[in-house]
C-alpha cells in the first residue's frame, strides 16, 4: 500500500515477490494436504514441475537448476520418486522410454501419444465410451481405476501427413 520507495520498478518488483510467495504459499499447501512434509527440495522440483504440460524428469531437473545451480540429479529424481508417492506428482510412461511427471489433478486421464511427433493429449474416462465394456466382455478384465491407459496413435497433423505422401 505504502510508496514511499523511489523508481519505477519497485512496484514490479514488489509484485513478483508478492507472486512467488503466493506459489510457495500454494505448493506449501499442496504438500501439506499430501500429508508430506513441505521441505525446500520439495517444494522446489513441485514449483519446477509446473501445472499443465508433461514434463520429462530431465527438464524438471533443468528448471530446477535455473534456481539452484548446485541442485544435485539424484536428489531431483529421488524427490519426485517421493513426490508421486505421496499423490501430489504422476509419472507417466508415454512409450518409447519416456517417461514424464506431471502434477495429479482430481480424476485420473489417459494420454493419446502420437508416434509421428510425440505430441500428448489427454482422454479422460468419459472418452474411452465403450472400450471398457467391450474389453471386459472379450478378456474378463476390467480397468482398474488407479491406472492410466496410453494409447499410441497418430495426431490430426501427421495423420493428414500420412494422407499425403512428403515432397
Ligand atoms: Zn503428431
Ligand atoms: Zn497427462
Amino acid at each position: 500500500m505504502t510508496h514511499d520507495h523511489c523508481g519505477a520498478p519497485a512496484g514490479a518488483i514488489e509484485s513478483q515477490v508478492r507472486a512467488e510467495r503466493e506459489a510457495m504459499d500454494a505448493a506449501t499447501a499442496v504438500l501439506r494436504t499430501a500429508g508430506c512434509r513441505p521441505t525446500a527440495q520439495r517444494l522446489l522440483v513441485l514449483q519446477a514441475l509446473g501445472g499443465e504440460d508433461h514434463v520429462s524428469a530431465d527438464a524438471i531437473l533443468a528448471r530446477a537448476r535455473e534456481r539452484h545451480p548446485a541442485m544435485d540429479p539424484s536428489t531431483v529424481y529421488r524427490t519426485l520418486d517421493a513426490l508421486v508417492d505421496a499423490g501430489v506428482a504422476r509419472c507417466t510412461d508415454l512409450g518409447r522410454g519416456r517417461r514424464f511427471y506431471e502434477r495429479a489433478r482430481g480424476h485420473r486421464h489417459h494420454h493419446a501419444v502420437c508416434q509421428g511427433c510425440g505430441a500428448v493429449a489427454h482422454v479422460h474416462d468419459a472418452g474411452l465410451g465403450s472400450l471398457p465394456e467391450a474389453l471386459a466382455a472379450a478378456t474378463g478384465f476390467i480397468l482398474t481405476a488407479d491406472r492410466e491407459l496410453t494409447i499410441p496413435g497418430l495426431c490430426p497433423d501427421c495423420s493428414e501427413g500420412a494422407h499425403h505422401a512428403h515432397p
